[in-house]
C-alpha cells in the first residue's frame, strides 16, 4: 500500500504575507507537494487568474458547495468566502504526494479536527507595526478594509497555541527555508517512518 501523503497547513494573520511565502515556496522546480487551489467569492485582483490564484465562484455556488459537503473547510473572512476543496486534498493525499494549504485561522482549527495528524505552521510577524504596513503597502484595500483586518490580525495571533511549528516572516526567502526544513524534518519523524519498517520487519 502506498505511504500516504503529508498534509501541510501554512496559516498565520491577514497581511503577513501568507500568499508571498506560499508563491515563492511554488517557484522553486525542486518543491514537491501540491498546491491546493482555494475557492473564494471575493472578486479576483488584478493579474489574479480563475483556476490559477484561485476558483472564483458566486455566493450561490459556494454555498451550494458546502451544502454538499465538497469543502474540507471553509470560513467566512472579512466578508468573503473562502474554502478548500475536499476531493482534491483527499484524493491527493491517496496519492501519496504531500498537499499544502494556505488558509486563514478558522479554517486551519477546522482541519485540525479533520486532520490532527497534518502539519500546522504558523507564519507570524515581526512585529504588529510591520504587519500594519504590509496591510498598507500592498494598496489592495480601503481604509476601512484595512483596520478591519488588522482587528482580525490581532486576535488570530492569539490562535498561535493551535499549530506545531511557528515561523516568522521576518524575510520571505528565510521564511521558506524554514517552512521546508520543517516538512523534511516531519517526514522523519519516528512515528511517520516506523509503520513502513514494522511492516518490512514482518516480511523478513
Ligand atoms: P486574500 O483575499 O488576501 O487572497 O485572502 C484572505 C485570507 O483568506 C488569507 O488569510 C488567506 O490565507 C485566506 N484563505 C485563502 N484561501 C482559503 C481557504 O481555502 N480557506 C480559508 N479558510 N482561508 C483561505
Amino acid at each position: 500500500m502506498k505511504e500516504k501523503g503529508l498534509l501541510i497547513v501554512l496559516s498565520g494573520p491577514s497581511g503577513v504575507g501568507k500568499g508571498t511565502v506560499r508563491k515563492q515556496i511554488f517557484s522553486h522546480p525542486e518543491t514537491a507537494f501540491e498546491y491546493s487551489i482555494s475557492m473564494t467569492t471575493r472578486n479576483p485582483r488584478e493579474g489574479e487568474v480563475d483556476g490559477v490564484d484561485y476558483f472564483f465562484k458566486s455566493r450561490e455556488d459556494f454555498e451550494a458547495l458546502i451544502q454538499q459537503d465538497k469543502l474540507l473547510e471553509y470560513a467566512e473572512f472579512v466578508g468573503n468566502y473562502y474554502g478548500t476543496p475536499v476531493d482534491y486534498v483527499k484524493e491527493t493525499l491517496e496519492s501519496g504526494k504531500d498537499v499544502f494549504l494556505e488558509i486563514e485561522v478558522q479554517g486551519a482549527r477546522q482541519v485540525r479536527e479533520k486532520f490532527p495528524d497534518g502539519l500546522f505552521i504558523f507564519l507570524v510577524p515581526p512585529s504588529l507595526s510591520e504587519l500594519k504596513n504590509r496591510i498598507v503597502t500592498r494598496g489592495t484595500e480601503s481604509e476601512d478594509v484595512i483596520n478591519n483586518r488588522m482587528t482580525v490580525a490581532k486576535e488570530e495571533i492569539e490562535m498561535m497555541n493551535l499549530y506545531d511549528y511557528v515561523v516568522e516572516n521576518d524575510q520571505v526567502e528565510l521564511a521558506c527555508d524554514r517552512i521546508n526544513a520543517i516538512v523534511v524534518a516531519e517526514h522523519c519523524r519516528r512515528e511517520r517512518v516506523e509503520p513502513r519498517y514494522i511492516k518490512m520487519l514482518e516480511v523478513e
